[in-house]
């Protein structure tokens, strides 16, 4: 049924697919952006979609910016919270931790603040609220034998997984003391992979500012904007030494999210990792995007960035078996096209 669902960080990478899978499955979407990593073109380029632009509004704020935030819940009767919004670069968060705990912890402590002064203000309340985390979390602790499944133990190796794990624990006590309410919220938290590739119908695409990310980065090398991609270490003890991640299609992490939010009951708190099962190495991704766009990449071994972990292997058993979540890209080299068809057709990101 249709429903009105805020999505914080709805100008981002992620969130703008999330706004654009909810827009085209009818719902109402209210995007709450501060355009510090975001990008306003998203907004036009969703709006040539028919009959969109009417169910599309966008508030130009913070999550931190609790009076706004509470108006639009109220303006809009937001029923389900996509959270998106957050800093979420692993080697950023060791060089600038208090910016990640300001942004990330505090702000989603605004944003449940919002959320709840507008509850008593209405006597309505959000009543579903999907968070997005990290496989950051885990830290270091899985091993070739072990993916991480979501009883893991929780070592987090850097102030980014930190501070994603700090907003799990919060959300989860805040939904404890809404379940006994007569207003009880149902919250989820997505522990991403590595997400990657773009929409496949070729509107929206990946352009971080800075890009810190590895397919993104061949890719600009593959078209000629860089001159080499920096293999961040390659001494860690996986079998060609560089670090293992598993890539998740951008599409299939969406698709996660709604399946989540249709299924959770007021009350509960759920955890799910999002990630196909499979490791690539940044060699194994090297390959793949060779083969993909039948360019040479060079390369450079640098030293290992601080709060990397050598391996982060889902074990998605969870969500596969409890929502009927699978990934329909599950293949690294089809992952790569989407986002290199967009590079190619986007050489300058979002402002070409
Ligand atoms: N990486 C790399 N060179 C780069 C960027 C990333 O070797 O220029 C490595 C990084 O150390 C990690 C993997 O590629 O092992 C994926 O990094 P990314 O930043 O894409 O995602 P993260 O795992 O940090 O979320």
């Amino acid at each position: 049924m249709p429903t009105s669902v805020m999505v914080t960080g709805g100008l981002g990478y992620i969130g703008s697919h999330a706004v654009q899978r909810l827009l085209r499955d009818g719902h109402e979407v209210v995007i709450v952006d501060n355009l510090f990593r975001g990008h306003r073109e998203v907004l036009e380029l969703l709006a040539q979609e028919e009959s969109v632009a009417t169910r599309m509004h966008f508030v130009h704020a913070d999550i931190a910016n609790r009076s706004l935030v509470r108006k639009a819940i109220m303006q809009h009767r937001v029923d389900v919270v996509m959270h998106f919004a957050a800093l979420a670069y692993v080697g950023e968060s060791v060089e600038s931790p208090l910016t990640y705990y300001r942004n990330n912890v505090a702000g989603l402590i605004e944003l449940l603040t919002a959320i709840d002064e507008a509850r008593r203000i209405t006597g309505l309340g959000v009543s579903r609220f999907v968070f997005s985390s990290t496989c950051a979390v885990y830290g270091d602790t899985g091993d070739a034998e072990r993916p991480l499944a979501e009883d893991t133990v929780l070592a987090p190796v850097s102030a980014y997984g930190r501070s994603k794990l700090m907003c799990e624990q919060i959300l989860r006590d805040e939904a404890a003391r809404l379940a006994a309410s007569d207003v009880p919220i149902a919250c989820a938290a997505l522990r991403y992979f590595n997400v990657c590739g773009c929409d496949r119908t070729g509107v929206l695409g990946e352009d971080h500012r800075p890009e810190t990310h590895l397919i993104p980065i061949i890719l600009e090398v593959a078209s000629g904007k860089r001159s080499h991609v920096a293999i961040l270490g390659d001494d860690y003890a996986t079998p060609d030494g560089t670090a293992i991640r598993d890539y998740v299609h951008v599409e299939d992490l969406v698709d996660a999210h709604v399946r989540v939010m249709n299924v959770i009951k007021p009350g509960q708190h759920r955890v799910y990792n999002v990630g196909t099962g499979r490791g690539a190495s940044v060699l194994e991704v090297l390959r793949a995007v060779q083969q993909v766009t039948g360019v040479g990449i060079p390369t450079r071994v640098l030293g290992r960035r601080s709060g990397d972990a050598a391996r982060a292997v889902a074990n998605a058993s969870c969500i596969m078996r409890e929502l009927d979540w699978k990934p329909s890209v599950p293949q690294l080299p089809d992952m790569i096209a989407s986002a290199w068809s967009w590079v190619r057709r986007h050489p300058g990101g979002y402002a070409s």
